[in-house]
């Protein structure tokens, strides 16, 4: 069940993909949070320099592999803009992160960029649960929808 502290995280998400997209980065933002409530980091994707695997995502999982032990890791929940795609999904379970919740889901992602006419990308799209096994996934939150999608059509139109 998503919490009204959970939604909280999920409105900060959305801000650092807002940020993001303001920067000429994709809008995608995450936030990784101690069993403890503390936010412990937080990342926006940083794609325009060219390097597109630079997600928050893998961001986070990299500084929790170097900065927590397993059980915290374990513990921790990682709240997101954007469901993880399959490399950061891949990382979440590599480096053994908990509880995943997101705002807005791939699926809604690749519907939206379809309507926009934005062509496929060369990665599919998967669900988080296709990708890692025993992973706690919650979304999407419907109330971040429509400002997520105009993000995206934001960050589509700017580079156009
Ligand atoms: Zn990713």
């Amino acid at each position: 069940m998503i919490t009204h502290k959970d939604l909280k995280h999920l409105q900060r998400c959305v801000e650092l993909a807002r940020i993001a997209v303001e920067k000429g980065d994709q809008p995608f933002g995450s936030v990784l949070v101690s069993k403890e409530g503390k936010v412990l980091v937080e990342d926006h994707n940083h794609i325009s320099g060219g390097d597109h695997t630079r997600h928050p995502e893998f961001a986070l999982a990299r500084w929790a592999a170097e900065n927590m032990s397993l059980e915290e890791r374990g513990k921790a929940t990682v709240y997101t803009s954007g469901e993880h795609c399959p490399m950061c999904a891949a990382a979440h379970g590599l480096v053994g992160l908990g509880r995943i919740v997101y705002a807005s889901s791939s699926k809604q992602l690749v519907t939206w960029l379809e309507e926009m006419g934005v062509p496929k990308s060369r990665v599919r799209s998967l669900p988080i649960q296709e990708v890692i096994r025993d992973t706690v996934v919650e979304g999407p939150a419907p109330e971040f929808s429509r400002e997520i999608r105009e993000l995206h059509r934001r960050f589509h139109e700017e580079k156009s």
